[in-house]
This record gives structure tokens, sequence and C-alpha cells, in this order.
């Protein structure tokens, strides 16, 4: 869906930030640059603008990017009440980006901003959706080994397909973040909505930077929490899987009831059989508690769903003329 070269495109970078003070003000400074180089370089114009989400950062991000807003008027700030998460800071950038393009990507100069010309370039031939994929990343032992899982069992459980490597560092067009902000479900797994809205998607390739500040948020236990949720919001596989699995160990057991009857009859009644009991007692009762929690986790996000809460609270914003929506549904 691109554009005449005549009319300006809009372009909204969106970036959450959180706690990084130490680095906010350099990469803003790098992403300024390539925005201007864009400008410079063509083709047609673009009228781009920063919005930078402050995801309740304890330290002093959120002077850095005021800061940087005194230098380049085009930055504007959204500083929520508290951390969210992630998820929820970009969803917030999201809603209040009213532009042709939007392009998200991480504060921590992970994301070359670099490749925004690519990006752009990619959007006007036609594409409604840019995502960027990591090379080449060295993750190894068993953290890769849950990931390959993951995207193994997202696959299998779910329609939505997850192209693996691709995340946050995406490019849209305005009709995909319209798609977007109509989901209202308050687990945001954003890469089941990206790719669930569907679109002319593709790929481009880059290579991911070291952090230039701080370090990451992500620990293992979080990122399986995470797989969980991503897991659950796209996919009722286990939930329905237990009826399978049920019929199954029945129609064993029916047999094997058969077969002792049979063997009773013809070869008289031997009385051990115990180990038989215990192991089918413990292994049903091991499954049904299993079911019970798949059901739970369900049932906890059905609750999470109805409670309605808002997304985000923005405690207040800096240079965004329509206070449009200050809580996200
Ligand atoms: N971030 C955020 N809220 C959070 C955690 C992270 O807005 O609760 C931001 C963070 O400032 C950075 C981006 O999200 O700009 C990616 O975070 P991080 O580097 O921790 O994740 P990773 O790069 O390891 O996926
Ligand atoms: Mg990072």
């Amino acid at each position: 869906m691109s554009s005449s070269t005549t009319v300006p495109v809009n372009l909204a970078v969106v970036v959450p930030f959180f706690n990084e003070g130490l680095g906010a003000a350099a990469f803003l400074d790098r992403l300024r640059r390539a925005l201007e180089a864009i400008e410079r370089s063509g083709p047609g114009k673009i009228d781009w603008r920063v919005i930078c989400v402050n995801d309740g950062s304890r330290d002093d991000t959120l002077k850095a990017l005021l800061q940087a807003r005194r230098v380049e008027p085009r930055i504007a700030v959204i500083d929520l009440s508290r951390n969210f998460g992630k998820e929820y800071a970009l969803t917030a950038g999201l809603d209040h980006a009213d532009a042709d393009v939007v392009i998200a990507m991480d504060g921590d100069g992970q994301h070359p901003p670099e490749m925004m010309g690519a990006m752009l370039e990619a959007w006007r031939q036609g594409n409604d959706v840019v995502y960027m994929v990591r090379e080449a990343r060295d993750v190894r032992g068993l953290h890769r080994l849950l990931r390959n899982l993951f995207y193994g069992l997202f696959a299998l459980a779910s329609r939505t397909k997850l192209p693996p490597e691709a995340g946050d560092f995406r490019l849209m067009d305005r009709h995909v973040v319209a798609a977007i902000r109509q989901m209202p479900e308050r687990t945001r797994f954003l890469k089941g909505i990206y790719s669930w809205v569907g679109f002319r998607q593709t790929g481009l390739k880059y290579r991911e930077d070291a952090r230039m500040e701080g370090r990451s948020r992500w620990c293992l236990s979080r990122l399986l929490s995470f797989a969980m949720d991503g897991l659950s919001a796209f996919s009722t596989l286990p939930l329905r899987i237990w009826s399978w699995i049920g019929a199954a160990v029945a129609g064993l057991s029916l047999l094997y009831g058969a077969w002792r009857v049979i063997r009773a009859i013809f070869w008289g009644i031997d009385v051990p059989g115990f180990e038989t009991i215990v192991v089918s007692i413990t292994f049903l009762g091991g499954m049904q508690l299993l079911s019970l929690g798949v059901l739970g986790s369900y049932i906890g996000r059905i609750f999470e769903e109805v409670k309605a809460r808002p997304l985000y609270i923005v405690r207040r914003s800096y240079g965004l003329s329509e206070p449009a929506n200050e809580t996200g549904r």
C-alpha cells in the first residue's frame, strides 16, 4: 500500500524504554541521524516522529527522553504509570502512533536504525509488514533446545505461523496497526498477534548488535512463562488433547480388561495383579492432575480477560496532540 511520492510519508518510530537511562540519549541520537539520512536520500519526502514509551523506569530514563525531546521536538514521550512490560509499552506506542507507516524497535541499540531505509523500500514495493529476522544468533545448549521445542510445539498446536527469529523489530502499514489495535486481548503475545492479523508480510535479515548499556531482562523462567502464555493464547490444543488421550487410555484398559477375563476363563485365576492396579491408579491420577492444571491455566486467562482491566495507564504524555487513548481499551 505505498503512497505516491509527492505527499510526504508519515512515519512514526515506536521505542519502548525500561531502565535505559545510560544508553537512551546515544540511541536516540543514532536514530535521529538515521532518520535524517533517509530524509536526505529519498525517494520522496518523509515526515517522521519518534514515540518513546517510558515503561515505568526506575532510573533517569524519563529525564534522558525529555532532554532529547527538548533538542528534537519530533521526539514525543509517553510516560506510563508503572512498569507494564515491553509488550504493553509497545501497545501503548502503537495506540498513539497515527501515521502511514510505523516502525517498532528496541531502545537498547540492538536493532540498528540504519535498516529503516531498506524497510521503507520493502514497504514501498507493496508489503504491509516488514519483519526483521535476526541473523546467526548465538544461543546454545538448553536455551536453544527449549527455543526449538517451543517453535515446534507452536507449529504443531496452532494455525498461526510464527516466523522464527522475528521479533518486535518491524515495519507496519497503518492498516496493520489499526488491525492490531482491534485485538483486545490482555495477554499480549505480540509475536502471535503480528502474524495472526495477516496482510502481505515479508522478512529482511539484519545483524543484531550487542546491547549498548545495561542488560536484558529476560531470564529463563520469564521466557518459559512467556512461552506458555503464547501457546495458550494461540492454541486450544492443550485443552482438546485430553479427550484423545482419555479415549486412548480408556480403549487400552478395556482391551486389557477383556484380556484378563479371557485369561481367567481359559487359564484360571491367579491372584496377584497388584502392580497393574497401582500403576493404573497412579498413572491416571497423574494425568487427571495434569489436565486439571491445563484447565486451570485457561480459566486463569479467562479470568484475566473478563476483568477487562486496561492494558496500560499513561501517567503523562509529552508532544502528542491527541490524548487519544490513555489506558488502552
Ligand atoms: N523493555 C520495556 N519494558 C520491560 C522490559 C524491556 O519497555 O519491562 C524494553 C527495553 O528497554 C528495550 C526493549 O524493551 O528497549 C527490549 O528489552 P531487552 O533488551 O530487555 O530484551 P531482549 O533484547 O533481550 O529481547
Ligand atoms: Mg535487548
